[in-house]
């Protein structure tokens, strides 16, 4: 079985930037940004940041904005701000140099067992085991091993599984292949089991019923969640607002005044658009803020060039919200 996929996964990975040269660095990058984030989405913004940051120093040196600009649209902030601190220990403690140590890799900032397997597999040639989703997935049909997809006690029985079966000889290849079958063959739903290379020894597969495995999760329904924000605008500079770590959402990350924050009344609407962050389900009102005359304002607050709003706001909920046409009763003008 091995073999088989592995004589596959040779003939058929698809060519991905991360694949080309897979130093620790450039694959440590690629796995934090293919957490939560789909390879479709990844692969135009890879080169581009690690031209910006091409090692480990290079992002040391870089200020926590200028990282978070350079991760704008891609989500979930923290693996950035993570990734930074992570350069500052292998800057500061490391010479620069990535570590192949299993210990020292799971100490790093943002570096669990998955992201520690997939550096110490793939750039090093170490024979650790990786789970992801997509081997649970492959896992759970190969073996016909019940239980949800998100259970822990099937997470545990894939590990102990993925452990017992990584290839020696070639552990980066091994748990890649594993990867890239569930992410082209043995897919969620309707697997390709007629191109399957494994197919011959697949429990599910003979079941006749391989999408029933793993069990389907219980979904959760979004939480609801509704934000006003300003847009007040002055001589070409306009009012962002830096969110703190104890938001709900967008932590530390700036964005326009949610109104009530700054003195300011909230008046047109300028735009409104829906956006889906992590189980909460957006609704957002664009307004005019007018500031009150000699208004006194908090030190979150900002004025900011409005060429340079890019470089700041870099939710992609905002670029939606920019771009949405203003609302028929609004303005003819828009942000
Ligand atoms: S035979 Fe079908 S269910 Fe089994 S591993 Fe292959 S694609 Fe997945």
């Amino acid at each position: 079985m091995r073999a088989r996929l592995l004589a596959w996964y040779r003939r058929a990975r698809r060519d991905l930037p991360w694949r080309r040269r897979p130093t620790p660095y450039r694959v440590w990058v690629s796995e934090i940004m293919l957490q939560q984030t789909t390879v479709a989405a990844v692969a135009p913004r890879y080169e581009a940041f690690l031209r910006r940051f091409p090692d480990a120093r290079a992002l040391a040196a870089a200020s926590e904005d200028e990282v978070l600009s350079a991760w704008a649209g891609l989500g979930y902030y923290s693996r950035a701000r993570n990734l930074r601190r992570a350069a500052l220990e292998i800057a500061a403690r490391r010479g620069g140099r990535f570590p192949s140590d299993p210990e020292a890799v799971r100490a790093l900032p943002g570096i669990g067992r998955y992201t520690a397997g997939a550096i110490l597999s793939i750039a090093f040639g170490r024979a650790v085991p990786l789970v992801d989703g997509n081997v649970i997935r492959v896992f759970a049909r190969l073996f016909a091993l019940r239980g949800r997809a998100k259970d822990p006690a099937l997470a545990a029985e894939v590990w102990r599984r993925a452990e017992a079966l990584v290839d020696k000889d070639a552990p980066g290849d091994w748990n890649q292949a594993l990867m890239e079958l569930g992410a082209t063959v043995c897919t969620p739903e309707s697997p390709s089991c007629g191109a399957c290379p494994v197919s011959r020894d697949c429990a599910a597969f003979k079941t006749g019923r391989p999408d029933a495995y793993p069990a389907p999760d219980a979904r959760r329904a979004p939480v609801p969640v509704k934000w006003t924000c300003l847009w007040i605008e002055n001589s070409g500079r306009v009012l962002l607002w830096k969110r703190s770590d104890k938001e709900r959402l967008l932590k530390n990350l700036w964005g326009l005044p949610e109104a009530g924050r700054v003195p300011a009344a909230a008046g047109r609407r300028r735009a409104r658009t829906s956006h889906s962050i992590t189980h909460h389900a957006l609704t957002v009102d664009l307004r005019d803020g007018n500031l009150a005359p000699g208004a006194k304002l908090p030190p979150e607050a900002r004025w900011v060039p409005r060429a340079h709003l890019k470089d700041f706001l870099v939710s992609s909920l905002w670029l939606k919200l920019l771009k949405t046409p203003p609302a028929a009763s609004g303005r003819k003008t828009r942000p």
